[in-house]
């Protein structure tokens, strides 16, 4: 539980990042700390290159921590995990990747790669247990069995990740890092795939750790949003208030890039570019301060007084 009397699932504290050694190396994360609650879609934003897949694919431990430690449900999962620790941090937590073209193996039947997980894992009784698990996880994603014998590319991109959705869920995962996980779609398919994540979520009670750039896709999404920076984290807050408030200029400039359907009023919308050289921080050093509500800015001491009068008068 924190002060929120929320209950945390996932704990990041003082992540950074480091990719290359020496004068070539580069700190694609610094200092970030965010916690995850249980049953919550928290969302990650930011540009391209922001840091947002490297922070997923830490927690998924596949970019190791440089400094800081990644905790799941009270335990360390960064670092050096017992096979058993291992086996089962890798079962309970999945990944829903940007590409379904990709991420999925072209020469598997759908049937095997929905199936390998519970091979792996051995997570079936016998060859019956196994067939109806798949034959039920393949319908709750809106397929039918007969597409357990076809290949990848027989599919349209939305198929292909139901199929990516269904791989995840067959493991009963309890959470998932869905990272970009429509944007490779047709407009028109998007929202299905959203709705179905939505109705695994709400069945099952999921975690969601989202990753997205589109900051209209995050609002209908999220419980709450990390907005990211180069690396760091600028602004954390429920949606509603993150809307409301944006008190971060780079939040604020993120949310001024969101088109608005009417051609007139797009044509004529001031964008808001946002600089580093916004900020003085040569005598006070800036950090991220909870300012109540939830709601966390990186700032410099006056800048959060700042911050503190917009919000709250
Ligand atoms: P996008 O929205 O384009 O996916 P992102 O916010 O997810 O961007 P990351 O992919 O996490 O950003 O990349 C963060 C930074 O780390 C980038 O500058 C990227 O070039 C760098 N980076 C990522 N992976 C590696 C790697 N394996 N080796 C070196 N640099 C890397």
């Amino acid at each position: 539980m924190d002060n929120n009397q929320k209950e945390v699932l996932v704990s990041i504290r003082n992540l950074d990042v480091v990719f290359g050694r020496g004068k070539k190396s580069f700190k694609a994360i610094d200092n970030v700390s965010f916690d995850i609650y249980k049953g919550e879609t928290l969302s990650l934003v930011g540009e391209s290159g922001s840091g947002k897949t490297t922070i997923g694919r830490a927690i998924m431990r596949i970019n190791p921590c440089s400094a800081g430690e990644i905790y799941y449900d009270g335990k360390k999962i960064s670092g050096k995990l017992s096979r058993k620790d291992d086996r089962e941090v890798i079962r309970k937590i999945q990944m829903i990747f940007q590409d379904p073209a990709a991420s999925l193996n072209e020469r598997a039947t759908i049937e095997y790669i929905i199936s390998e997980g519970l091979y792996n894992f051995h997570l079936y009784k016998d060859e019956k247990d196994r067939i109806a698990k798949i034959e039920k996880v393949i319908k709750d994603v809106g397929l039918l069995p007969e597409h357990l014998t076809r290949y990848p590319h027989e599919f349209s991109g939305g198929q292909r990740q139901r199929v990516g959705i269904a791989r995840s869920i067959v493991m009963e995962p309890e959470f998932i890092v869905a990272d970009e996980p429509i944007s490779a779609l047709d407009v028109s398919i998007r929202a299905q795939v959203l709705n179905l994540l939505k109705k695994f979520q709400n069945e099952r009670g999921l975690t969601y750790l989202f990753i997205a750039h589109d900051l209209s896709i995050v609002r209908f999404i999220s419980d709450r949003i990390v907005v990211i920076y180069k690396g760091r984290v600028m602004e954390i807050a429920e949606t509603e208030e993150l809307f409301a408030y944006p008190l971060h200029p780079y939040t604020k400039s993120l949310i001024s890039a969101i088109p608005i359907p009417d051609p007139i009023i797009e044509k004529n919308k001031k964008l808001f570019v946002y600089s580093r050289d916004l900020h003085d921080y040569s005598v006070e050093k800036p950090e991220l301060v909870d300012i109540g509500n939830g709601h966390l800015v990186f700032g410099s001491p006056s800048e959060i007084e700042k911050y503190k009068k917009v919000r709250f008068g």
